[in-house]
């Protein structure tokens, strides 16, 4: 597998695929390592999450730089999840505990409870967006819950794979309790079909999702799904404007535009409509395009040019459909220059308002995983609602107004998604459920919920004397 940095288009790294032994072995000895560690202590298994916080946080700077390299991330953005991914394993390790202490039950068949156990081996299909955080966030309540952990991590990101086994090696973890398999996305489902691995968890596109839930389906194995998201932010008639645009280039920019839980839609009701096109046009422009490893960069390139390629096509799509483009819309150096030329120049798109969306076009229907903002018009605070839910996706969605118990009511009771939020921007956070209905998936990481997926809620009742 060869990876390539979206700022230059230089050739960043080349990794070995596994073999199908090398799989075997690696799976086999997982389950080896599972064996003990599920009766390692948890206080021991809290001591490793906590070491690895510390070796994470030793290597932030590095650690940031690779992620620069392999998929384009600025490198003050990189620091932050370096950080969110030692907050999220410290978490667990004071937490676990108690999310997993037996739960006494009032019966009258004897002493009845509820206990959560380690079930195995799983499996984690990864995506390069956030290429520390969806590993950690998936690692931290697994290892602690006691079960053992392979890493299939997206294909373009091998050194991030690499350094999350190194970090965890040298945090102390058992030998092959943590193990990455270098191999493409083909191979999975014979992972996946392997009687040693009992249950899948992935974070990615929806295609993939589809593709691994139904190989698990068939096996009868568990899975947890973390796929797209083409979030709603709604801004109603009393919200504070400037407020409201600023959170939302703030969340459609994050990660260059490359996260599930990004601002995508920004559905505003009529008569607020131009200003907050200007506004996020103003916002959009202030944004600092460039290198990666440079701290004055906002936005870097994105993590591959047939991802930029195809937003480029969805924006084309919509315009030739009827939206007009108020910012952005071409390929820096596209005129006049060759191929190659294009190609030394970076994965890079530039912040784009389209406005005047409607159904039919790909910035309606579509995720767009990129820095592309879609402004789409609503009649009234009925129809923004409506043009809201109007999608296949459910991850996480948004609404601006200054009545908070009205924008508290749409939150809870009438915008479908598995995160809904008031006045601010959806962010996953250790402390909170994560996790989306419909097309994004099903199940949840993080918290409580989180990590009690990957258990066997266990019933044990004991008849009185
Ligand atoms: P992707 O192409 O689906 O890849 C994600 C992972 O799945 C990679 O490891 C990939 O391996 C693997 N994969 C792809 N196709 C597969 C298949 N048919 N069978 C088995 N494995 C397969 O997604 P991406 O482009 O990396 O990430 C972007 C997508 O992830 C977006 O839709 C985004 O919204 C979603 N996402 C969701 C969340 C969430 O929490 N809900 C978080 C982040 C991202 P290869 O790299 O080897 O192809």
């Amino acid at each position: 597998m060869e990876t390539v940095n979206p700022a230059n288009g230089e050739r960043e790294y080349q990794v070995e695929t596994d073999s199908d032994e090398i799989v075997t072995r690696k799976i086999e000895r997982a389950s080896e390592a599972f064996s003990a560690w599920r009766l390692t202590p948890m206080r021991e298994r809290a001591a490793l999450m906590n070491r690895t916080a510390g070796e994470l946080e030793k290597r932030r700077e590095d650690l940031a730089a690779t992620m620069a390299r392999e998929m384009g991330k600025p490198v003050t953005e990189g620091r932050s999840e370096i950080d969110k991914c030692a907050w999220v394993c410290r978490y667990f390790a004071e937490k676990a505990g108690a999310f997993l202490a037996p739960r006494d039950i009032e019966t009258d068949q004897g002493r009845s409870y509820v206990c959560y156990q380690a079930i195995g081996v799983i499996l984690a299909v990864m995506p390069w967006n956030f290429p520390f955080w969806q590993v950690f966030r998936f690692a931290a309540p697994n290892l602690m819950a006691g079960n053992a952990a392979l890493l299939k991590h997206a294909s373009n990101v091998p050194q991030c794979a690499m350094a999350i086994e190194e970090i965890l090696r040298r945090a102390g973890a058992p030998p092959y309790l943590f193990q990455n398999l270098f191999v493409p996305g083909s191979k999975v489902g014979t992972v996946v079909s392997h009687p040693a691995v009992q249950a899948v968890t992935l974070t990615g596109s929806t295609n993939a999702g589809r593709s691994v839930a139904g190989t698990a389906g068939s096996a009868l194995k568990k899975t947890v799904m973390e796929l797209g998201g083409s979030d709603a932010y709604v801004v109603l008639e009393d919200a504070d404007l400037e407020a409201a645009a600023s959170t939302c280039v703030q969340s459609r920019l994050i990660n260059g535009g490359q996260s599930c839980i990004a601002a995508k839609r920004f559905i505003i009701v009529a008569p607020q409509r131009q200003r907050f096109e200007e506004l996020v046009v103003q916002k959009m422009r202030a944004v600092t395009m460039g290198d990666p490893l440079d701290d004055a960069t906002q936005l870097g390139p994105m993590a591959r040019f047939d991802l930029r390629d195809e937003l480029h096509a969805q924006v084309m799509a919509s315009v030739r459909n009827g939206a007009r483009l108020l910012l952005g819309g071409t390929i820096p150096g596209t005129e006049g220059d060759s191929a190659e030329e294009r190609v030394r120049k970076g994965a890079y798109y530039p912040p784009t308002v389209l406005t005047g969306v409607v159904p039919g076009m790909p910035a309606y229907h579509d995720e767009l995983f990129g820095p592309v903002a879609a402004i789409i018009p609503a009649v009234d605070q009925e129809d923004a609602i409506r043009i809201a839910n109007d999608t296949c996706f459910g991850l996480g969605a948004a609404v601006f107004t200054r009545n908070l118990a009205e924008g508290e009511r749409l939150a809870r009771e009438e915008l479908q998604a598995g995160t809904c939020v008031v006045n601010k921007f959806v962010a996953s956070d250790p402390r909170l459920p994560f996790g989306g209905i419909k097309q994004s998936g099903y199940g949840r990481e993080l918290a409580e919920e989180g990590i009690r997926e990957f258990t066997n809620i266990k019933t044990v009742v004991v008849a009185r004397d």
